[in-house]
C-alpha cells in the first residue's frame, strides 16, 4: 500500500458554523474529522499532520515556507502528500509549492472543501477521496485536485465562490479528470532529468496593481520610492491601459528608470498578454513593462515573489521570470 501524508491546513474543509450568526471559523480539528471518512484507509497507509489551521485568508510566506518544509524533509519518506488547503489561496500555495520544490518526482496535491466536511451535502469527502486517490498515482507535479479535475497547481485558479467546480485551468489543459475512472492525461504533465531540489525563500517587495478605467495613476507615484522591487500591473484585454490623460506609461516609465521590474498581466481570465497588438501596451511595452503571456495572475505574482527574493537586478528578473520553473509559462 502507498503512504500518503495529509497536511490540513485549514479552510472551509474542516470549519465549523459558529453560534449565533452560523458563521464559519476554522474547527478545533485535530483527528476527530477523520472518523468521519474512514474509507481513505483502504486508499492508503495515511499520516495526518495539522502545521496550521487558519482560514486561508491568512496564509502568507511563513506558511509556504513551513510547507516546503515538510514535504521537502518527508520526501523520502512518502508516495504522495495531499495537503488540505482553503480554496481562496490555494492558487497561490499550488504555485508557490511548484516554484520551491523543483523537479518533483511525486505528487503534491491540493484540495479542500465549499461545504465544511461536517455540513450535509459536503463536497468535502469527495474531493478528499479523489485527492488521496490521485496522490497514489504516478504524478510528478503539484497539483490541484477539485471539483473532479486534476489541475496543474500553479496553472489553477479560483473562479467561482459558490460551484462545487471551483477551480479552472484557462490556459493550459487538465492533467486528469475523475469520473467513473481516474483518467490522467500524461502528455500534459511534466517531464524532467533534473534531479529534485528545494528553493527556499519569497520577498514581499511585490506590488500588484488593479487598473480600472478613471484610476489615477499619480496616487501610485509614492510606491515607486516604496522599496518594491516589482510590480505587477492588472490592464484589460491583451494587456491594454490607459494612455491618454490618466495614462499609466509614466508611471511605467518612473519605475523601470528606478530599476523596478514592471509586468502587465490581464483581468480576463483566458488568452495571452500580447502587448504587440494595441497601441496602449505596445506604449507600455516601449516604457519598459513586459505582459506575463498565459500565466495566471496568481502564478505570475508568487513567481516575482520568488524572484525578488533571490535578485535585485531588473533585468536578471526579467530573464528569470520568462525561463519556466514547473510548467507555468509557456515556452
Ligand atoms: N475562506 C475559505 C478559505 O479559503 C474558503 C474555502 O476554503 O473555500 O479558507
Amino acid at each position: 500500500m502507498k503512504r500518503i501524508l495529509i497536511l490540513h491546513t485549514g479552510g472551509t474543509f474542516g470549519m465549523v458554523p459558529m453560534e449565533p450568526d452560523e458563521i464559519l471559523v476554522p474547527g478545533n480539528l485535530h483527528s476527530e474529522w477523520l472518523n468521519q471518512v474512514p474509507e481513505i484507509a483502504r486508499l492508503a497507509e495515511i499520516d495526518v499532520e495539522i502545521p496550521f489551521n487558519m482560514d486561508s485568508s491568512n496564509v502568507s510566506i511563513a506558511e509556504w515556507e513551513i510547507l516546503v518544509d515538510i514535504v521537502g524533509r518527508k520526501m523520502d519518506r512518502y508516495d504522495g502528500f495531499v495537503i488540505i488547503h482553503g480554496t481562496d489561496t490555494m492558487a497561490y500555495t499550488a504555485s508557490a509549492l511548484s516554484f520551491s520544490l523543483l523537479n518533483l518526482r511525486k505528487p503534491v496535491i491540493l484540495t479542500g472543501a465549499q461545504r465544511p466536511l461536517a455540513r450535509l451535502r459536503s463536497d468535502a469527502r469527495g474531493n478528499l477521496i479523489d485527492a488521496i486517490q490521485v496522490a497514489t498515482m504516478d504524478i510528478p507535479e503539484v497539483a490541484v485536485v477539485f471539483g473532479q479535475s486534476v489541475l496543474r497547481g500553479n496553472r489553477a485558479t479560483k473562479n467561482s465562490i459558490s460551484s462545487y467546480k471551483a477551480f479552472v485551468s484557462p490556459n493550459y489543459p487538465l492533467l486528469g479528470k475523475i469520473g467513473l475512472n481516474v483518467e490522467l492525461f500524461r502528455e500534459n504533465m511534466l517531464l524532467t532529468p533534473q534531479p529534485f531540489r528545494i528553493d527556499r525563500g519569497f520577498s514581499d517587495e511585490v506590488v500588484a496593481l488593479y487598473i480600472f478605467p478613471g484610476s489615477d495613476p499619480r496616487l501610485f507615484f509614492p510606491l515607486l520610492d516604496s522599496g518594491t522591487k516589482a510590480f505587477l500591473l492588472i490592464g484589460f484585454g491583451a494587456g491594454n491601459l490607459p494612455e491618454n490623460d490618466r495614462s499609466w506609461i509614466p508611471f511605467i516609465e518612473k519605475a523601470t528608470g528606478k530599476g523596478q521590474a514592471v509586468f502587465l498581466a490581464s483581468s480576463a481570465l483566458h488568452g495571452r498578454v500580447d502587448l504587440e497588438l494595441y497601441a496602449g501596451a505596445q506604449e507600455a511595452a516601449r516604457a519598459g513593462a513586459v505582459g506575463v503571456k498565459g500565466m495566471t495572475r496568481e502564478a505570475a505574482l508568487v513567481k516575482l515573489m520568488k524572484l525578488c527574493a533571490t535578485y535585485d537586478d531588473a533585468g536578471k528578473i526579467r530573464e528569470y521570470f520568462f525561463t519556466d520553473r514547473a510548467g507555468e509559462i509557456e515556452p
